[in-house]
């Protein structure tokens, strides 16, 4: 059963072409549990942790689900298309949460003033008293507002800022209360494992990319196959991977979120406004975000813009010291990340370096 449909339908004719979710099946939390831990289901907005694991981890009372569909990176593009074309799919795999973890609220997030805030409200009122338990909320539109401590956060009535972690969120999320945040498109996922059962998804299981469009492909297409040159894998917090790697690799290996860069393009510019959009989007309330990032950024604009200096020598010296010193992740994601371009885009380190001139023959080499 494949996620996106060519547009979007009632209730009534989702149910008529997906059939209803068999609740019979799952007389008991842990059947569905265990049943989606034998999908193999990961989580699809990056993080990759099985969602078995992560319905499991939630034991205390009161729990609430929260769905993401805020969508951070820029480049992707999946969760919008998801919610435009699937909403009745996305809100199933609420339900099913809400089943699996004894939830009686659940909390859609989406952009402030997000164009898909029409349709999820008509869709939500399509499904009457099913739907009671569910509700939208919109989020400021920023980068770090949709991680996932700065969700629960601002839906315990403070800032959409991130927050130390631990406690995680399924031990302690929304009002002191233990909370599962999910990605849309693992919620959608999570709706057909009900549907059809743990064998028939992974036969079957695909993943939403974004290349010059969204596209729904089967998790075994190799990254290769959709687009030549090199992925970031993971979102703007993810790792390049070089050609030859992609080569390897299939879309499972870049959970959620690939960046694919123009073959004719320069990795290490590329990374250099990644890393400057990267720097502006922090939260800037911790050392790492509020110097380390900007720092960092500085010296990769000098680095992709070939600026004669000391900016990689720099690099080398403050990449390292930045990971595990922020409230949150993001620090590490873009570092992990700059890292993981020096190695891949190395041949134009040097060009970029020594003088040499960076040319398409050099790029390609990546
Ligand atoms: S590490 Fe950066 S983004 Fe994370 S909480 Fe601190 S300032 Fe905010």
């Amino acid at each position: 059963m494949r996620l996106l449909t060519d547009g979007p339908r009632t209730f009534a004719q989702h149910n008529a072409e997906r059939g209803f979710v068999p609740w019979q099946r799952f007389s008991s939390r842990a059947a569905l549990v265990d049943e989606v831990l034998a999908s193999g289901l990961r989580g699809r907005g990056g993080g990759g942790f099985p969602t078995g694991l992560k319905l499991r981890a939630v034991t205390w009372r009161g729990p609430v689900v929260v769905a993401n569909g805020c969508e951070g990176e820029p480049d992707s593009h999946k969760d919008h298309v998801l919610l435009s074309r699937s909403p009745h799919l996305v809100l199933d795999g609420m339900l099913v949460a809400c089943h699996a973890i004894g939830a009686a609220e659940a909390v859609l997030c989406v952009h402030a003033g997000s164009p898909l805030l029409a349709g999820l409200i008509r869709a939500l009122a399509e499904r009457g008293p099913d739907a009671n338990r569910i509700r939208i909320v919109e989020v400021p539109r920023r980068y770090v507002a949709s991680e996932e401590s700065a969700l629960v956060n601002f839906l315990s009535g403070g800032d959409a800022r991130p927050t130390t972690t631990p406690p995680r969120p399924t031990e302690r999320g929304v009002d002191g209360r233990p909370t599962l945040v999910d990605n849309v498109e693992t919620l959608a996922h999570l709706a057909i494992v009900a549907r059809v059962g743990a064998e028939a998804f992974r036969a079957g299981e695909t993943a939403l990319v974004t290349t010059t469009g969204v596209h729904e492909v089967p998790v075994t297409t190799r990254l290769a196959d959709l687009v030549t040159g090199p992925v970031l894998a993971g979102g703007y917090g993810g790792v390049w991977l070089s050609a030859s790697r992609t080569g390897e690799l299939t879309v499972a290996a870049a959970p959620g979120v690939a960046v694919f860069r123009s073959p004719q393009g320069c990795g290490l510019r590329d990374t250099a406004g990644i890393l400057a959009y990267l720097a502006a989007e922090s939260a800037r309330q911790c050392g790492p975000c509020m110097f380390g990032l900007p720092a960092i950024a500085g010296d990769f604009a000098e680095l992709a813009a070939e600026v004669p200096g000391h900016a990689l020598e720099r690099l080398r010296r403050r990449l390292p010291v930045v990971t595990g010193r922020g409230a949150c992740a993001h620090p590490d994601g873009a570092v992990r990340m700059a890292a993981s371009a020096l190695d891949v885009f190395a041949a134009e380190v040097v060009a970029h370096t020594t003088g040499a001139g960076c040319t398409d023959a050099i790029r390609r080499t990546a």
